[in-house]
């Protein structure tokens, strides 16, 4: 066996140990002799600097390390830089409230007890990946200034960070918490990835932070997100327990709520304006949302594109979305960030922005409507759960106008053809039996319409039966009476130059009303004019039913 083969130190004599071999000697720390071992304690208190990669550090020699360290005036441990990349430390392990003045890598180190580092400063980058903690951690108020490592790290036990301040990012890319139920409250300024980590047990995440990855993160037993500034990014993630995500109105701790406020002020110096405190989520993409409820959260520019369990996602009070740019303010509607997209890009790119999108992270792929149209409809059912009305108005609304854009695969052909042809009478008239006003207005072009038909065309020329009495002789001695009624056998129209007049269109008008009321009329009329009549008496009160539906939709908001 050759445990050294991987690392890129020289390595101690030993065999099978990968300690770094001490600079005067053949062996590691752990295994020189005590003459070379104080030697170079003696250096380590001389320089603060310590290089114990690889070395199997027990109790003992910890305690030893520790005593020769220097303290500053606090009687606080100050290390210059320390090297710990691989050792195992067999005991527990105490530097809170040490300070790390240069870089500090404990990198694939093996923490056999409990490691706690409450209150440390590091001033340098801090390098915990892939490390593992066996028992208890506690990071808890540390400070980082710079870089803070924990890609890969596992933590088999309650691992704390509450209180903890990265100045820098905070990286846990990968990271395994198996029994933490609780993370933070933290502030991390630069950002906090979360990828890809894992939470074994039911977990509380609360940070302030400028933006949040949790990619490819799961959650089996739930999460509750507690967040403020940050921008987030869910794609992949499974939340399949019941979990929430939202924003809160102050961190639960006082003293960071302190620093957080600096941190707002550099935030918006940095921006050049100000960053609003509400989380805002970017994307859900492909992720399980089955368990995910949402609440105080900007959804304006969040993707949803091919999420699982849409339907049951919760939204929950104060979730806002972007509005569509609407003319009048009764036009508009809430929109999602697809839409948005696809807008900006094909009808009208002038009025509809493309919604905002890191520039760091790959831009989400555009869809096409059929496929918006499918999130409208999974977001709707989810609204409709909630009993939110008009917010699910707003999202059918928006599913049938990307229904009525939809030009894929499956939409084209004569059925497609006719169902947007369906769809396109259906919004022009009523706004899919959501806009009052179109379906009234409608109402109005169609009594123009037939008015002008019925003048035009439908109205007879004369304008009642004509009674005819007398007498005829036939021969001198022979006389009969005939009584008769005479009726114009096929009702005609007037004369070209005799049609359109205001008595005509008078009588029209009242016809039109007639008809739109579902009233008969005594007024003699063209075969066409009894067909148009009849086509007013169909479609005047579907119009009317269809404003009345509108108008109930927006009285119930
Ligand atoms: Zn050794």
């Amino acid at each position: 066996m050759a445990p050294h083969a991987d690392v890129d130190w020289p390595v101690c004599g030993q065999d099978g140990c990968i300690g770094i071999r001490l600079e005067e000697d053949h062996e590691c720390l752990a295994h020189a002799g005590d003459e070379a071992r104080d030697a170079a304690l003696k250096h380590v208190a001389q320089t603060g600097r310590i290089d114990a990669r690889g070395v199997t550090i027990s109790d003992a020699l910890l305690g030893k390390i520790l005593g020769t360290v220097q303290h500053d005036a606090d009687g606080h441990r100050t290390f210059s830089a320390v090297e710990f990349s691989r050792a195992t430390f067999e005991g527990d392990v105490e530097f809170s409230r040490a300070t790390f003045e240069g870089e500090a890598e404990f990198d694939e180190a093996t923490f056999q007890g409990d490691a706690w580092f409450g209150g440390a400063v590091f001033q340098g980058d801090g390098g915990f990946g892939g490390a593992r903690f066996q028992r208890g951690v506690g990071f808890g108020r540390v400070i980082f200034h710079s870089f803070a490592r924990f890609g890969g790290a596992i933590f088999q036990s309650d691992a704390r960070f509450g209180g903890a301040i990265f100045q820098g990012v905070a990286w846990f890319s990968g990271a395994t918490f198996e029994r933490a139920q609780q993370f933070g409250p933290l502030l991390a300024k630069a950002g906090l990835n979360l990828d890809a980590v894992q939470f074994a047990q039911p977990v509380r995440i609360e940070a302030s932070t400028i933006g949040m990855s949790c990619c490819r993160a799961r959650f089996p037993d739930g999460v509750q997100f507690r967040l403020r500034w940050a921008s987030v990014v869910l794609d992949d993630a499974d939340i399949p327990a019941p979990s929430l995500f939202m924003g809160i109105p102050r961190l639960a701790d006082e003293e960071l709520a302190l620093a957080e406020q600096q941190m707002a002020r550099d935030w918006e110096h940095e921006h050049a304006g100000p960053v609003p405190e509400q989380p805002r989520l970017l994307s859900l993409q492909r992720a399980n949302v089955a368990g995910l409820g949402l609440a105080n959260v900007d959804l304006a520019d969040c993707r949803f594109s091919g999420a699982h369990n849409l339907d049951k996602l919760r939204l929950e009070a104060d979730v806002t979305f972007k509005f569509s740019p609407a003319r009048v303010g009764w036009e508009q509607r809430q929109v999602i960030a697809e839409e948005c997209t696809w807008r900006a890009s094909h009808t009208k790119p002038g009025r509809w922005a493309d919604p905002w999108w890191p520039e760091d992270l790959e831009k989400p792929t555009a869809l096409a409507p059929g496929a918006i149209a499918g999130l409208y409809r999974a977001l709707r059912k989810s609204r409709e759960d909630a009993k939110d009305e008009p917010g699910a108005a707003d999202f059918y609304y928006g599913e049938m106008e990307m229904r009525r854009h939809a030009r894929g695969q499956g939409d084209s052909g004569s059925r497609g053809r006719a169902e947007r042809g369906v769809l396109t009478v259906y919004w022009l008239v009523s706004g899919y039996g959501l806009r009052a006003w179109r379906a009234l207005a409608a109402l109005v072009v169609l009594a123009v319409v037939i008015t002008g038909a019925l003048v035009g065309l439908g109205l007879a020329a004369s304008a009642s039966p004509q009674h005819l009495a007398g007498t005829i002789t036939s021969s001198p001695d022979k006389r009969t009476r005939i009584d008769a009624t005479l009726n114009t056998a096929q009702p005609e129209l007037p004369p070209a130059g005799q049609r359109w007049t205001v008595q005509r269109t008078q009588t029209a008008l009242e016809v039109t009303l007639d008809s739109i009321a579902f009233r008969a009329t005594d007024q003699p009329l063209t075969t066409a004019g009894i067909w148009t009549t009849d086509a007013a008496r169909i479609l005047g009160p579907s119009l009317l039913v269809l404003a009345l539906l509108a108008i109930r939709s927006r009285v119930k908001r």
